[in-house]
């Protein structure tokens, strides 16, 4: 590998990563993918963190979120993709051909496209660790449907967005959805806001935070400490859901690409063209609204057919 320069490298394995490496496996370019060690040691992404996935189209029954991946990684070895299992450390996207490098092996590429996605923020609470996808969650069109959460009382932690859409989501399963929030306002848009205040089955505890999870085998209850009041109380839910923002995993780039003030690689219009001629960007990396993996796939299609299209042109 040492010493050819290879038409396309990707980097990132979740949804949006393979996709691409199958749709430019397809198209013969051999990619090269550098999976990374995410999720803890594996490749995958963030649905390898993730049990039944139901609405990813194509699986009736649903599917568990990492045999998905497998599949989706084994879809993409099929089609010719080179998987490197190891993290990129650096890249040089200051001339081409851009140069990739792990600790152990450095790649030239004429292109790239970049699928390393984002990370959910956690609170690292007493008790995260052992329920987390067991009653804690930070996704709730992801895990909402799962009968852990049906007619139990639930709580969303955050004051954004993500937050006021989770809890609004979550209405529809659970008894009564209690929105955590730290400050004493909401952030989400006004008429989000509006949506949550005045929704009957959403109690917003203002200036509270979740301490400690506790249960059995499974979520229980949460401590809830209240800086207003000064008041550390027991909420029984069965269901603890994070909105409290993502961290796009684009530390990398800092130097090479536009990102937007929330650390997000810029895509130009409706493409996934990042502003250096050759890169491209996919997924969670660049998306901060709907980060599902069925948009991160789509995105990841896109992303290989530009970059095949432009190394025709270049060619
Ligand atoms: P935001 O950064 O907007 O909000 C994060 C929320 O979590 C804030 O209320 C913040 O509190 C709170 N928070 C952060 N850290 C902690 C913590 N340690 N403990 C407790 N609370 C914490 O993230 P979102 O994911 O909500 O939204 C990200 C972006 O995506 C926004 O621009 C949003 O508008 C957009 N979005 C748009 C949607 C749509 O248009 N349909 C849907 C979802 C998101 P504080 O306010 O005190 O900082």
């Amino acid at each position: 590998m040492k010493n050819t320069i290879e038409q396309l490298v990707i980097i990132g394995s979740g949804p949006a990563g393979y996709t691409a490496a199958i749709y430019a496996g397809r198209a013969q370019l051999q990619p090269i993918v550098f999976e990374g060690f995410a999720a803890g040691g594996l490749p995958g992404g963030q649905l390898m963190t993730t049990t039944e996935v139901e609405n990813y189209p194509g699986f009736a029954e649903g599917i568990q979120g990492p045999q998905l991946m497998k599949e989706m990684r084994q879809q993409a070895i099929r089609w010719g993709a080179k998987l490197v299992t190891d993290d990129v450390v650096k890249v040089d996207f200051s001339h081409r051909p851009f140069s990739i490098a792990t600790d152990d092996l450095e790649v030239k590429t004429q292109a790239v496209i970049i699928c390393t996605g984002a990370t959910a923020r956690r609170l690292h609470i007493p008790g995260e660790d052992k329920f987390w996808n067991n009653g804690i969650s930070a996704c709730a069109i992801c895990d909402g449907t799962n009968p852990l959460f049906k007619d139990v009382e639930i709580a969303v932690v955050g004051g954004g967005d993500s937050a006021a859409e989770e809890a609004l989501y979550l209405t529809k399963y659970a008894s009564k959805v209690h929105l955590l929030v730290r400050s004493d306002r909401l952030r989400a848009s006004k008429i989000m806001q509006q949506r949550v205040l005045n929704h009957a089955k959403i109690q917003v505890h203002w200036q509270a935070l979740p301490i400690e999870a506790n249960g059995d085998d499974v979520l229980q209850s949460v401590k809830i400490q209240s800086q207003a009041a000064g008041t550390i109380t027991e909420l029984k839910v069965g269901g603890l859901f994070y909105a409290i923002g993502h961290t796009p995993n684009t530390q990398l780039f800092q130097d090479s690409l536009d990102l937007d003030d929330k650390g997000y690689i810029k895509t130009i219009g409706k493409s996934t063209a990042t502003n250096i001629a050759g890169v491209w960007a996919a997924g969670d990396v660049q998306d901060h609204i709907y980060r599902q993996a069925i948009t991160a796939a789509g995105t990841g299609c896109m992303a290989a057919l530009e970059a095949e299209r432009w190394l025709a042109e270049i060619h």
